[in-house]
């Protein structure tokens, strides 16, 4: 793929992600690709933009800064449309928290009440409420963040005492493996903690979103159900390659 400009990888991505919808008896309308752009530069990112990647993905306030701020900039002169919309989906310390509340619409790594209540701060003296993913470890690798699926009914009652979070997701990252079939399991358990939690009413309103799936599992994830996949390498690339 490294010779395919960025709206070649991107037509690619839509068609794989069109046939994986349609084994799956799925309307490829409900899935949405994040470009993570956390592997390459500003130039690279302000391309993915000007391709049509509108919602973009960052795992590092340090990293992402400099690229939000002159994406952001340059886009409050253009037309609504062509707007980016930030997707946060690294693992977040409870401090950093107030350095993304309000630049980017989403959290994707939600996992824990102390970073519930963080986020809740922040979004209270901005006015806002925050769209949150529930991250959960589903494979249970130690090296993976997220809370256990055991966890997730205890995590929802608890969010209730923090009405600027609004959570409408879950989101996993399955183990890397060589045979992306592998990750099935992990995609099906996700869906089926969130079919369970909308059953049960663990939460406010139904969890209507499921971020999963990456550049080498992401067929796989749409099959089971995501309506986001997270797509770096496949679709921006990284930037050693890009050289
Ligand atoms: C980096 C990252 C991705 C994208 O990874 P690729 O394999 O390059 O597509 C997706 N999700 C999270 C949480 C990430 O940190």
């Amino acid at each position: 793929m490294t010779l395919m400009t960025l709206a070649e990888r991107k037509a690619e991505v839509d068609r794989r992600i069109e046939e994986a919808c349609r084994r799956a008896g799925r309307d490829p309308s409900e899935v949405s690709v994040i470009a993570v752009t956390k592997y390459v530069s500003l130039e690279r990112a302000r391309e993915a933009l000007a391709a049509g990647c509108l919602n973009l993905g960052e795992n590092r306030w340090q990293d992402a800064r400099d690229k939000w701020e002159a994406l952001e900039r340059e886009s409050s002169e253009a037309d609504e449309r062509e707007k980016p919309v930030w997707h946060f989906i690294g693992s977040l310390q409870s401090n950093k928290a107030k350095d993304v509340v309000g630049k980017f619409t989403y959290i994707h790594s939600l996992d824990r009440l102390s970073l519930a209540e963080a986020i809740d701060r922040k979004a209270a003296s901005l006015g806002i409420t925050v769209p949150c993913f529930i991250q959960v470890n589903v494979s249970g690798e130690q090296s993976k963040h997220g809370l256990s699926p055991e966890g997730l009914q205890e995590l929802a009652e608890g969010l209730r005492q923090y009405p600027a979070i609004r959570p409408v997701g879950l989101m996993t990252m399955a183990p890397h493996e060589g045979d992306p079939e592998l990750t099935r399991p992990v995609f099906r358990r996700l869906r089926e903690l969130r079919d369970e939690a909308n059953r049960q009413g663990w939460f406010p309103e139904p969890l209507t979103e499921l971020s999963m799936g990456m550049s080498n599992d992401f067929e796989v994830a749409v099959e089971e159900g995501a309506t986001r996949v997270r797509l770096g390498t496949i679709l921006v690339g990284k930037e050693e390659e890009l050289m």
